[in-house]
C-alpha cells in the first residue's frame, strides 16, 4: 500500500510541477476566455516527455506507470484542468496505438505523438450512443484493401486540432458490441471533415467537436488488432482514462482548496478572519478529508492497473465517480468559501467549478461507474 511517493515520484512531480505552474497556470483564466488551444505548448509538453506517458522508449517515449501519469496528471490539473484533459486523451490514444497496434503502425504513430508533432483524439461517442457506446452506427465498409467510412460522431476532445484520430466504427451491422473496429484516421483523410464545435460551460481552452465522415477511404492497415475488437479497445481505454480523470479531479480540488484556504486567512468580517468562523472551517476541514480520499482511491486503482489486479476495472470506477464528485463538492464549496469574490471571474474558483462538472460525465458518466462499481459487486442480476 502506498503512503508516500518515493524519490524518483517526487522528482517528476517537482519537474512537472515548476512547468505548470511557471508556463500553464498563468495563462489558464486567459486561454478559457478567449477559448484559445494552447498548441504552443505542446511540443514543450513533449520535451518534458509528457506526451509520451505510455509510449516506449525506442519510439521516443517515457513508458511510465499509471500510478505516475497520475501524480502527473494532478500537477498539471492544477495548473489548469483543460490542459491535463487533452493531454490525457493524446496519450490515452498512444497507449492505444502502442498496446493494440503492430510495428508498422507504431513507427508510423508513437514518434511523432512523443514529439509533440502529432496530436490524438478518442471518438467513440455519437448522438445517440454516449453511455450506450456499443448502439453506435458509424459505418466502415470494407472495400478491397480501404474502408469506406459513413457517419459521424460527436464531443470528440481535441476535435480539428488532432492529426490522428482514433475512431470506433461499426464493420458488422448485425454484430452488436462485437461488431465494432478501430480505425486509426489521420486529419487529412479524404471524405473526413470537423463539424459543429460544441460551445461549452467549461474546458474552452480545449475545442470538443463532431466528426463528419462522407464516403471517407481508410486504408485497411489502419485499423487496430482485428476487426470487431474495437469494443474491447474502448473499454481498456477507458479505464485507464478513468484513473487519468480521477487525478485531474484530485488536482483540480487542490487548486480550489488552495485558494479557499487562503482566502479564509485573509478575508475579514466581524473583525475577523473568516477562517476563525467554524461554519468555514468545518467546510474546510471536509474538503481537505475529502481530496485525501480521493488521492488515495486514484493512486491506489492506479497501481492497481500497474500490477493487473483483478479489481482494477472496478478500482478505476471508483477513483473517477469519487474524485469526480469530490471536485464538484470542493470547487462548489470553494465558490461558497469566497463569496461574491468566489462568483465573479476575478478569481479561479468558478472556473474550477465550470470545469469540475465534466468529470461527473465523461468517460461514463458517474451513474455508469456506480453500474460498474455493482456489477463487480453483485454480478449480473439482470440476465
Ligand atoms: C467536454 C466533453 C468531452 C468529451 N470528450 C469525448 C471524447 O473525447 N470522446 C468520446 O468518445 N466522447 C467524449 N465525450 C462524450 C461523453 O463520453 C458522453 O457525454 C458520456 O459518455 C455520456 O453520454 P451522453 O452524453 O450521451 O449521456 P446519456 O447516455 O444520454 O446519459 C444521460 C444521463 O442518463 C444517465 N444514464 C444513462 N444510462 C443510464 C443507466 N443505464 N442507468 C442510470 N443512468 C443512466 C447518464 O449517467 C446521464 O446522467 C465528451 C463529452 C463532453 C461533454
Amino acid at each position: 500500500m502506498l503512503f508516500e511517493l518515493d524519490d524518483e515520484q517526487q522528482e517528476m512531480r517537482d519537474v512537472v510541477r515548476k512547468f505548470a505552474q511557471n508556463e500553464i497556470a498563468p495563462h489558464a483564466d486567459s486561454w478559457d476566455d478567449e477559448h484559445h488551444f494552447p498548441r504552443e505548448i505542446f511540443k514543450p509538453l513533449a520535451e518534458l516527455g509528457l506526451a509520451g506517458l505510455l509510449i516506449p522508449e525506442e519510439y521516443g517515449g517515457l513508458n511510465l506507470s499509471r500510478l505516475m501519469g497520475a501524480i502527473i496528471y494532478e500537477e498539471l490539473a492544477q495548473a489548469d484542468s483543460s490542459t491535463s484533459t487533452w493531454l490525457s486523451v493524446h496519450n490515452m490514444v498512444a497507449g492505444l496505438i502502442n498496446r493494440f497496434g503492430n510495428d508498422e503502425q507504431r513507427q508510423r504513430w508513437l514518434p511523432g505523438m512523443a514529439s509533440g508533432d502529432l496530436l490524438g483524439a478518442f471518438s467513440l461517442s455519437e448522438a445517440h450512443a454516449g453511455s450506450d457506446a456499443a448502439n453506435l452506427r458509424t459505418s466502415a465498409r470494407r472495400e478491397g484493401d480501404h474502408y469506406i467510412v459513413n457517419g459521424s460522431k460527436f464531443w470528440v476532445t481535441n476535435a480539428g486540432q488532432a492529426d490522428v484520430y482514433t475512431v470506433m466504427v461499426r464493420t458488422d451491422p448485425n454484430g452488436g458490441s462485437k461488431g465494432i473496429s478501430t480505425l486509426v484516421i489521420e486529419k487529412d483523410t479524404p471524405g473526413f471533415s470537423i463539424g459543429k464545435i460544441e460551445r461549452k460551460m467549461g474546458l474552452n481552452s480545449d475545442p470538443t467537436g463532431e466528426l463528419i465522415f462522407e464516403n471517407c477511404r481508410v486504408p485497411v492497415s489502419h485499423r487496430l488488432s482485428d476487426e470487431g475488437m474495437g469494443f474491447k479497445i474502448a473499454l481498456t481505454a477507458l479505464d485507464g482514462g478513468r484513473i487519468n480523470i480521477g487525478a485531474s479531479s484530485v488536482g483540480l480540488a487542490q487548486a480550489a482548496f488552495d485558494v479557499a484556504t487562503r482566502y479564509a486567512k485573509e478575508r475579514q468580517a466581524f473583525g475577523k478572519p473568516i477562517g476563525a468562523f467554524q461554519g468555514i472551517q468545518f467546510m474546510l476541514a471536509d474538503m481537505a478529508m475529502k481530496i485525501q480520499a480521493a488521492r488515495l482511491l486514484v493512486y491506489q486503482a492506479a497501481s492497481k492497473y500497474d500490477d493487473g489486479a483483478p479489481d482494477a476495472t472496478m478500482s478505476a470506477a471508483m477513483a473517477k465517480c469519487f474524485a469526480t464528485d469530490t471536485a464538484m463538492a470542493v470547487t462548489t464549496d470553494a465558490v461558497q468559501v469566497l463569496g461574491g469574490a468566489g462568483y465573479v471571474r476575478d478569481w479561479p474558483v468558478e472556473r474550477y467549478m465550470r470545469e469540475a462538472k465534466v468529470g461527473q460525465i465523461v468517460e461514463g458518466a458517474n451513474q455508469i461507474q456506480r453500474m460498474v462499481i455493482a456489477r463487480a459487486l453483485l454480478g449480473r442480476l439482470d440476465g
